[in-house]
């Protein structure tokens, strides 16, 4: 700060007047935290055209009380800044509400009689989509075949995604369909798995999937009651905002549309899909900043997961060195370093923002090196995941300036296995949030929806104690790099905000900003870890209109 300013804030009050204006709306009777260091607790919030013109004492709050404000009682309720989830899929939880769910299927057996189940409803050339099975979930260490699943569904195509997204299952019919053959190639950053003879297992990884997804038949999906259902779902946990991490032109325009009409209440922040001759795309539309819509982003991949062995690593995988090919198994490379590369200087030479998924050690630093190379330090560039790190790679986030953009629920889902793919020295740098912090880099906080479930308390509890939700194991995995609990607010909250360059509108409560903030059932901040679970949102408001109010 320039001596001028700090003689500037000397002199003025630290505390200014109410303003004089008149609020739309008042909420009274809040235990309130603001995430604002300034004005940390509150009782009551002023609202004016959807922004915030008070936050404080109840006393205060009246003198901005009109005849035609609306003074809403929240009952003692507590009173958090609306939750942003940094990295999700935002049509992809629509969809997903309307696909098959294997979240639940406690084996094999049950996944296959959801599909059978499924298919016999299933309309003329309808394929049956979904998924998020987990063998590991199901006591396997490897991946299940088609086998069971084409002899109890053999005339309806059937394909499965595994829960991190990176590796789907087929079915013979969906196959057939597709064309795959003994004599299908893999393609590049992909695999598809075969069996001692060389016929697929019906396992399709990382970009291989796309061999399978190419026969889907392309119905213009109508995204307008996808993207309203995704918002249902949103609201009713507390998200008031979400970064969608690789949209389509199609997706966009029904997002802006249903922002026109007034029914788009959540704030979307879009990440553009990869697709080629983005270079030109960066080059030609300007990014867009809107209340509802921002566009100023794109999505890059450089690997796969840890799940499916995808992740591209510096030293091979410690439960399978060698791959089926005979040759060290150190993952996938999905995107093209020379893509990246143009791609970064692209983004950076006309004010976009670059978000590359990366998962591997090697993977991160390979994009850190490419954001070395071309990124200015204020561009704010980040690193979707930044799952498994090189102990050596850590101090280059704070120094580039690089986002580390990480889900809760990713460690405490992945945690069961993440040992024994990489061994016990490396999984030091996994999920290793606190080493992140202590290094001084930036994080945010997201879930990956619908990878992960959409609900933001599920990651405040994976960050605060890094067990499952039956308080497994004891004392947490690896437990020296949980969160406080204002961290872990701030994760989902301020800082997704910092990563989408909104901070100064968003991610606390403070005059000036937008109205947007949750009411929860509970401390936050103080119920004991078991019970932080039991925690509902009551109410959601975005703008200072009530979006979602529990049903009594
Ligand atoms: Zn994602």
């Amino acid at each position: 700060m320039r001596p001028i300013a700090i003689l500037a804030l000397m002199i003025l009050p630290q505390e200014s007047p109410p303003t004089r204006e008149i609020a739309d709306r008042i909420f009274i009777c809040a235990r309130g935290y603001s995430g604002d260091p300034a004005n940390p607790k509150f009782e009551a919030i002023a609202v004016k055209n959807g922004r915030l013109i008070y936050v404080g004492a109840h006393a205060s709050v009246l003198k901005l009380k009109g005849p035609k404000t609306e003074v809403i009682d929240l009952k003692n309720g507590y009173v958090y800044p609306g939750f942003i989830d940094a990295h999700a899929h935002f049509g992809g939880l629509g969809r997903f509400k309307r696909q098959l769910d294997a979240r639940n299927a406690k084996s094999f057996d049950e996944l296959v009689a959801l599909a059978k189940e499924r298919a016999a409803k299933a309309a003329p050339r309808e394929w049956i989509l979904g998924g998020r099975w987990d063998h590991a979930s199901w006591g396997l260490k490897e991946f299940p075949t088609h086998h069971k699943l084409s002899e109890a569904v053999p005339d309806v195509p059937v394909f499965l995604s595994r829960v991190d997204g990176h590796a789907a299952l087929a079915n013979r019919k969906a196959m057939e369909l597709a064309g795959i053959t003994r004599d299908t190639p893999d393609p590049s950053g992909g695999d598809i798995l075969r069996d001692a003879k060389g016929d697929a297992t019906g396992i399709f990884v990382d970009n291989a999937m796309d061999l399978v997804r190419s026969a889907i038949p392309k119905v213009m999906p109508n995204v307008d009651p996808i993207a309203l259902e995704a918002q249902e779902a949103c609201l009713k946990v507390g998200l008031t905002g979400v970064h969608d991490m690789g949209v389509s032109d199609f997706e966009i325009d029904a997002y802006r549309r249903l922002a026109e009409s007034g029914k788009l209440k959540i704030r979307l922040y879009l990440a553009l899909s990869d697709q080629a001759g983005i270079e030109e795309v960066l080059a030609k539309r300007k990014p867009e900043t809107g209340e509802r819509v921002t566009i100023r982003a794109v999505k890059l991949y450089q690997d796969g997961a840890m799940g499916s062995r995808g992740a591209l690593l510096l030293e091979p995988y410690s439960d399978k060195p060698v791959n089926d090919k005979g040759e060290p198994n150190v993952g996938l490379r999905v995107g093209d370093p020379d893509h990246l590369r143009s791609v970064t200087a692209a983004a950076a030479k006309h004010g976009w923002q670059v978000c590359v998924h990366a998962i591997g050690d090697r993977a991160n630093r390979e994009v850190l090196d490419a954001f070395e190379a071309a990124a200015p330090k204020d561009a704010r560039f980040r690193i979707e995941h930044a799952q498994c790190l090189n102990l050596a790679d850590i101090p280059r986030f704070a120094k580039l300036g690089v986002i580390a953009s990480m889900q809760p629920t990713h460690c405490t889902s992945d945690m069961r296995w993440a040992e024994e793919r990489v061994g016990k020295e490396r999984v030091k740098g996994c999920y290793a949030w606190r080493r992140l912090l202590d290094a001084g880099a930036r994080l945010a906080g997201g879930s990956d929806f619908p990878v992960e479930d959409e609900n933001p308390i599920l990651g405040f509890i994976a960050a605060v104690t890094r067990q499952d939700l039956k308080g497994q194991p004891e004392g947490g995995w690896q437990p020296d790099q949980r969160l406080t609990r204002e961290e872990a607010l701030r994760l989902m909250t301020l800082d997704a905000a910092y990563a989408a360059f909104e901070e100064n509108v968003r991610g606390t409560l403070a005059p000036g900003k937008y109205a947007d903030f949750v009411i929860l059932s509970g401390d936050l901040m103080k119920v004991p870890d078991a019970e932080l679970q039991k925690l509902h949102v009551v109410q959601t408001v975005i703008g200072g209109e009530t979006v979602y109010t529990k049903a009594k």
